[in-house]
């Protein structure tokens, strides 16, 4: 099996690069896609209270008889909950339903920084949680550079990652260059965009002269730029292949080649804008 590397966060953690994703695994089918990954070598799994599965993501990893050391376990705070107390509460809630006694990674899913409660407010709450010991690590998704800047001014810790949109028709990079100037490791959702530049002629170019699919390519690519990718599939086949980006390299040109993709397209919300709260 190949081995996944790790990389380090800003407080020493460890985290897999690559991981398996479970946005829109319906829960009925995330224990056994989640078994599945775990099968074929997959030691890193990001959730989301949102995605309304941590309860069949925890049963899979206590059933798998892995060590729960050995699993890197990301869950996120749904919009709902940024004010202090709730996240508090949120977050016992999600320790609650996976069935640990600590998370690895926990993060602020949207900034909203339209709605009536300040971000700010939702870091410190992350902080009291790292402080509790009961999470290895915090961060923050789909912050832009100018929301990091705020809590950079006004609150302690450091986020360990930010995770954002990222993908060829989606560099990011502003955003990663920022990340990676301030000691944040970048996540890039969407790695492959759902599935949407896998049929783009350079992917399918690069893919057929390295004898390897499109979406190891794409993945391979995300690997090369030092960013955490976690594809999502339910299929077997397509979660062996999503995991096999160990032993190829794209070279500078096929690199330049699918970084030239880039249009600013982005698949999902815009984060200064995204204000959706559940009621
Ligand atoms: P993705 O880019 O991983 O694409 C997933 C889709 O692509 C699948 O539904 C499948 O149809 C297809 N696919 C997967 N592997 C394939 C293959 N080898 N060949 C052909 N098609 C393939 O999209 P995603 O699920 O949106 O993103 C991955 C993960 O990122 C999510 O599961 C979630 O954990 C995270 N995420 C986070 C946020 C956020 O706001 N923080 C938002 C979206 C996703």
């Amino acid at each position: 099996m190949a081995t996944v590397p790790t990389i380090r966060l800003n407080n020493g953690v460890e985290i897999p690069q690559l991981g398996f994703g479970v946005y829109q695994i319906p829960p009925e089918e995330t224990v056994e896609a989640t078994r599945t990954a775990l099968e074929v070598g997959y030691r890193h799994i990001d959730t989301a209270e949102m995605y309304g599965n941590e309860k069949e993501v925890g049963q899979a990893v206590r059933e798998s008889g892995i060590d729960r050391s050995e699993v890197f376990v990301t869950s996120k705070l749904n919009n709902g909950f940024h004010r202090r107390d709730d996240a508090l509460r949120a977050f016992d809630q999600t320790l609650a339903d996976l069935g640990f006694d600590q998370l690895d990674l926990f993060l602020i899913h949207w900034p909203l920084p339209t709605i009536d409660v300040d971000y700010v407010e939702t870091w410190k709450a992350m902080e009291e949680i790292y402080a509790g010991g009961r999470c290895r690590a915090i961060g923050v998704s789909n912050f832009n550079p100018h929301h990091l800047r705020r809590l950079f001014g006004e609150t302690e810790v450091r986020p360990a990652v930010n995770q954002i949109e990222v993908h060829p028709y989606l560099a990011n990079d502003e955003v990663r260059a920022f990340d990676a100037d301030h000691e944040i490791v970048t996540e890039a959702w969407s790695p492959i965009a759902q599935g949407k530049v896998l049929g783009d002629p350079v992917v399918t170019r690069i893919a057929e002269k390295l004898e390897r699919t499109p979406a190891q390519v794409v993945l391979r690519w995300h690997v090369q730029r030092g960013d955490v990718v976690f594809p999502k599939s339910v299929t077997r086949s397509r979660v062996e292949e999503n995991f096999a980006l160990f032993d190829f390299e794209l070279d500078t040109g096929d690199m330049a080649a699918l970084t030239g993709l880039d249009r600013g397209e982005r698949t999902g919300p815009d984060p200064d804008t995204f204000d959706y709260v559940p009621r």
